[in-house]
């Protein structure tokens, strides 16, 4: 697996665990307002191997609950159920963030049992959507199967979108809300410009916007929490 980054203690990516981060190389789309363009256009090379993950976590063991697995994309790593099956025979719990864009992968380490939490993006309405993602154009199709796997596959997990100015408006939320409905929670994210926006092409939004939004929501998914606010 590509592994590009590895953070060794986080209380935040992994809900209501203490967890290390795994972060893999490359993705499929390109949102303008990625958090993590050096992920994306990962180099070929691998800083970190599967063995060093699998060291520390031998240490760790009765230390920390989880691993989360993000990106980039991790659900693009062909091997990425080779890579979790150790940490899960280890005794880790597994979360995995994904854009939802391969429902073959996630469908596959479902079966498996592999993952014991999912966040999954919902970037935007339907209408938004390629825009959001920086295309031109993009078939929803196996976004929308991933999305029934998850409603199917009893466990937890999470939709979420992160808001920005310019990309999101109370309708787009509500669009995005009528779309998920039945959805066990669901987080909209503060976005904060690191300056890798190209001006005026995306803000954060105020408080009182995101509070809005949130409520609006929860009219639709009752458990709906902004993030980062
Ligand atoms: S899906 Fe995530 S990692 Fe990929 S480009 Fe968008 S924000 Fe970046």
């Amino acid at each position: 697996m590509n592994i590009q980054g590895f953070q060794k203690l986080t209380m935040l990516d992994f809900p209501g665990k203490t967890a290390c981060t795994v972060f893999t190389g490359g993705c499929n789309l390109r949102c303008p307002f990625c958090h993590n363009v050096a992920l994306v256009l990962a180099p070929d090379e691998e800083p970190f191997t599967h063995e060093e993950i699998y060291a520390y976590l031998e240490k760790r063991r009765g230390v920390l609950d989880g691993v989360a697995v993000t990106g980039g994309e991790p659900l693009l790593q062909k091997d990425i159920a080779g890579f979790l099956r150790p940490i899960k025979e280890m005794g880790f719990l597994i979360k995995l963030d994904t854009n939802g864009f391969f429902p073959e992968a996630l469908g596959a380490l479902l079966a498996e049992g592999l993952p014991d939490y999912v966040a999954m993006d919902v970037k935007n309405s339907k209408e938004k959507y390629a825009r959001t993602c920086g295309r031109e154009t993009l078939d929803l199709a196996p976004l929308e199967r991933s999305m029934a796997l998850l409603a199917a596959s009893g466990i937890d997990y999470e939709y979420r979108t992160t808001v920005i100015g310019g990309f999101h408006t109370l309708a787009d939320i509500e669009a995005i809300c009528r779309w998920i409905r039945g959805a066990k929670r669901y987080y909209l994210q503060a976005f904060k410009d690191s300056g890798i926006l190209k001006e005026g092409s995306g803000t954060p939004l105020p408080e009182e916007e995101m509070l809005a939004m949130r409520d609006l929501a929860r009219t639709y998914i009752p458990v709906c929490e902004l993030r980062g606010i």
